[in-house]
């Protein structure tokens, strides 16, 4: 029941824009279609989905050889720096970036390639020790390092808040991504405008949309669970 499950996310998303006078042009459905068989990624495709998000490289690889052309790639999984070469210029946006190494190896696989790679800053907000990402402490230096890197461009920040069963618990989460965007926007670093929040999942994308978010990244609520 992909498409039942389709519908109903992407009219929970405009419901929450309406809530929060938002357009809802302004939030981009990302499909999380990680451990999902093409065949499950082709029927929500034919239910107009254009973009997708992988975790693992070597599954988003595979997928994009086989899949249709006209699909739109986001990485949203840890990436190793010895993977950069199978991602950078064929993805739209790499939103796991969660160290300066990595922006460093993207920005000179890009400067080879002569292509400008868009990236956002993982922050890890609420400091769980099993994630990933810059602490919000962190990230005005990495963008103000990214500034120099010519080949990337830093357009936002991306953050999984932890698993809740009231979705409410992460509000505040989302409204500190969003200020720590406007924090650094303040500090007018070239080349650095952070106007993207990749941030809500299954559990929490609803309270996401009202506080901003400009990409949510649903898996389970389109595909059902993952085994
Ligand atoms: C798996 C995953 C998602 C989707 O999670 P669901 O709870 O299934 O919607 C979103 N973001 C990241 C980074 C993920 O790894």
């Amino acid at each position: 029941m992909i498409s039942e499950n389709l519908k109903t996310v992407r009219e929970n998303i405009i419901k929450a824009c309406e809530r929060a006078g938002r357009n809802p042009a302004d939030v981009t459905l990302l499909a999380v279609s990680k451990k999902k068989s093409e065949s499950d990624i082709l029927e929500a495709y034919n239910m107009g989905q254009r973009v997708f998000a992988e975790n693992y490289v070597q599954e988003l690889t595979e997928k994009m050889d086989s899949l249709p052309r006209d699909i739109k790639w986001h990485m949203i999984g840890h990436l190793q720096r010895n993977k950069v070469k199978y991602v950078a210029g064929r993805v739209e946006m790499i939103h796991s970036v969660d160290s300066l190494r990595l922006a460093e190896e993207i920005n000179s696989f890009s400067l080879k390639k002569g292509i400008v790679t868009e990236i956002l800053a993982e922050v890890n907000v609420a400091a769980e020790e099993n994630k990933f990402g810059f602490t919000p402490d962190e990230v005005e230096e990495f963008a103000l390092k990214a500034s120099d890197l010519p080949a990337i461009r830093l357009t936002g920040l991306m953050t999984s808040a932890p698993f809740v069963t009231d979705p409410e618990e992460n509000r505040e989460i989302f409204i500190k991504i969003r200020n720590l965007c406007v924090d650094i926007n303040k500090k007018s670093i070239d080349n650095v405008i952070m106007k993207k929040l990749s941030m809500g999942m299954t559990g929490d994308y609803v309270v996401a949309v009202e506080e901003g978010a400009t990409h949510v990244r649903v898996g389970t609520a389109i595909f059902g669970t993952r085994s």
